[in-house]
């Protein structure tokens, strides 16, 4: 299983296919992939292998910003609807998550009564509840920070924002997730190879850090909203 993310000015659907194709031999039941553009959202989602995924993905779809993921079923059979990314129950929200939520149970009867689930994941819990906490503060970071504070389990986290196309917003708890570096873009991947094709270059994420992705810029918080500076490395190509 793995996740991939890129935000930047070139075609997002192939540079996440790439990606997720490389990513393959972790091993994954189904895939999908979220672009984004201004007021528009595309969400393509299978069960079985990324050449089906790539079958399945509309040429036509023109978009710089996306988040991919190959899903390794721990909750819910492997199917399409299972499959990520998953959507808010507004539609704001999209995201893909690899890991397991061990408190997901308890944060949909304390916080999520009222919202109809559409698929039998841990994952849904999360997006979920960021739509909600949105609704609460106003503030897509705040409601990511107070998801994230809540959760407890594994987790590597993409989530894209309807009403902002310019960030992806990114944690990690147990779970590999790296920021690759660009001119003009960044990436996001659980393993460097996947975006090899795009960078040499890569951050490392630390454990429940709150990562902002943008084109020109990556801005690293811990919980608590303190900065955090953190440099690149470079990874052989060769190797
Ligand atoms: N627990 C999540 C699910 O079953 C994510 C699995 C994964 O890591 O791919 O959908």
């Amino acid at each position: 299983c793995g996740i991939v993310g890129y935000i930047g000015e070139n075609d997002a659907k192939g540079i996440l296919l790439n990606g997720l194709e490389k990513l393959e031999y972790r091993g994954y039941d189904s895939a999908g992939i979220a672009v984004q553009s201004t007021n528009d959202l595309k969400l393509f989602k299978v069960k079985g292998r990324i050449a089906t995924l790539r079958e399945a993905v509309d040429e036509n779809t023109e978009a710089t910003v996306g988040i991919g993921h190959t899903r390794w079923a721990t909750h819910g059979q492997p199917n399409e609807t299972n499959a990520h990314p998953h959507m808010s129950q507004s539609g704001r929200y999209t995201l893909v998550h690899n890991g397991v939520i061990e408190n997901y149970h308890e944060l949909k009867n304390e916080y999520l009564t009222d919202v109809e689930f559409v698929s039998e994941t841990d994952t849904e819990v999360i997006v979920q509840l960021v739509d909600q906490f949105a609704k609460e503060t106003g503030s897509t970071m705040n409601a990511f920070r107070k998801t994230i504070d809540l959760l407890e389990g594994s987790y590597a986290i993409a989530l894209l924002d309807q009403q902002d196309e310019e960030t992806i917003f990114v944690a990690k708890n147990k779970s590999p997730l790296l920021v690759g570096r660009g001119e003009g873009f960044n990436v996001v991947s659980s393993d460097s190879m996947a975006m090899l094709q795009v960078t040499d270059r890569f951050v490392e994420l630390m454990d429940e850090e709150i990562v902002l992705v943008q084109k020109d810029q990556v801005t690293i918080q811990q919980l608590d909203g303190t900065e955090v500076a953190r440099e690149s490395f470079e990874v052989d190509m060769n190797i």
